[in-house]
């Protein structure tokens, strides 16, 4: 059967490209980004007793994921991108109909559009759907997943005092936790886990209009080179 959905809003996010955005919501609080809705919910009505909320759950498409083909089984990056799992036992971007979901914090409300923190989406991800997180209904004590058990182990971000200069001044002129979102994802520590990365090597990603680049001076640690204006 054949349903049709079609976006209610898109989403203006600090993350342009899909490396380096955390893996899950509430892994980079400092990750903001505003839900712009479309007629006919950009009235107010629609919104109306969200203030009243402080986390939505969020429901997407991974427009930037989409596949003919649907896949039974995937190889998730959190468990090393080695090993297979069915589809349905991982929160890959990978899947049938495409659709993802993510609870994030609401930080404030208008009537064509949401201010949101803590996402994993990227620039442009097309909402279907918004609904209250119920924490008597969503929070379940004692729920377990020895797959993903905790949050992924955070490793050391340094700076260059180029870069730190860099991301604060461009914090102030975008009036954004600049350096806080950069060391929240990056010790993440986006790299796929395959790779083993010489100090010599540089990865970039970018952030709101700013390319951010570092290195691994040793492994295990991150240190961020530049911070500058996107080409
Ligand atoms: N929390 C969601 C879920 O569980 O359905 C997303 C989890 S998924 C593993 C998170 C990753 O999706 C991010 O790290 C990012 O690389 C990717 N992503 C985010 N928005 C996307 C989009 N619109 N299209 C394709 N990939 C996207």
């Amino acid at each position: 059967m054949t349903y049709n959905v079609s976006a209610i809003g898109f989403v203006r996010s600090c993350f342009k490209e899909k490396f380096a955005i955390p893996r899950q919501p509430q892994l980079a609080p400092a990750a903001r980004g505003v839900v712009e809705l479309i007629a006919p919910f950009n009235q107010g009505d629609a919104v109306q007793g969200l203030e009243q909320v402080s986390h939505v759950w969020l429901l997407f498409v991974f427009h930037q994921a989409l596949e003919d083909k649907p896949r039974l089984k995937v190889r998730p990056p959190r468990l090393g991108g080695n090993t297979s799992m069915g589809v349905f036992a991982t929160r890959a971007t990978h899947r049938p109909n495409g659709i993802g979901q993510s609870v994030v914090k609401l930080d404030k409300v208008e009537a064509d559009r949401l201010h949101v923190s803590g996402i994993d989406l990227l620039d442009g991800t097309p909402i279907l759907d918004i609904k209250p997180y119920v924490p008597y209904a969503d929070i379940i004590a004692g729920a377990s997943n020895s797959m993903a058990s905790a949050a992924p182990v955070l490793i050391p971000v340094s700076w260059t005092d180029t870069a730190l200069q860099q991301a604060q001044s461009h914090g102030l002129r975008l009036q954004e936790p600049l350096v806080e979102l950069i060391e929240q994802c990056l010790a993440q520590d986006p790299r796929p886990a395959y790779q083993t990365p010489t100090a010599q090597r540089e990865y970039g990603a970018q952030f709101w209009d700013l390319d951010v680049r570092w290195h691994y001076p040793e492994p295990g640690m991150i240190r961020v080179l530049e911070v500058i204006a996107a080409r």
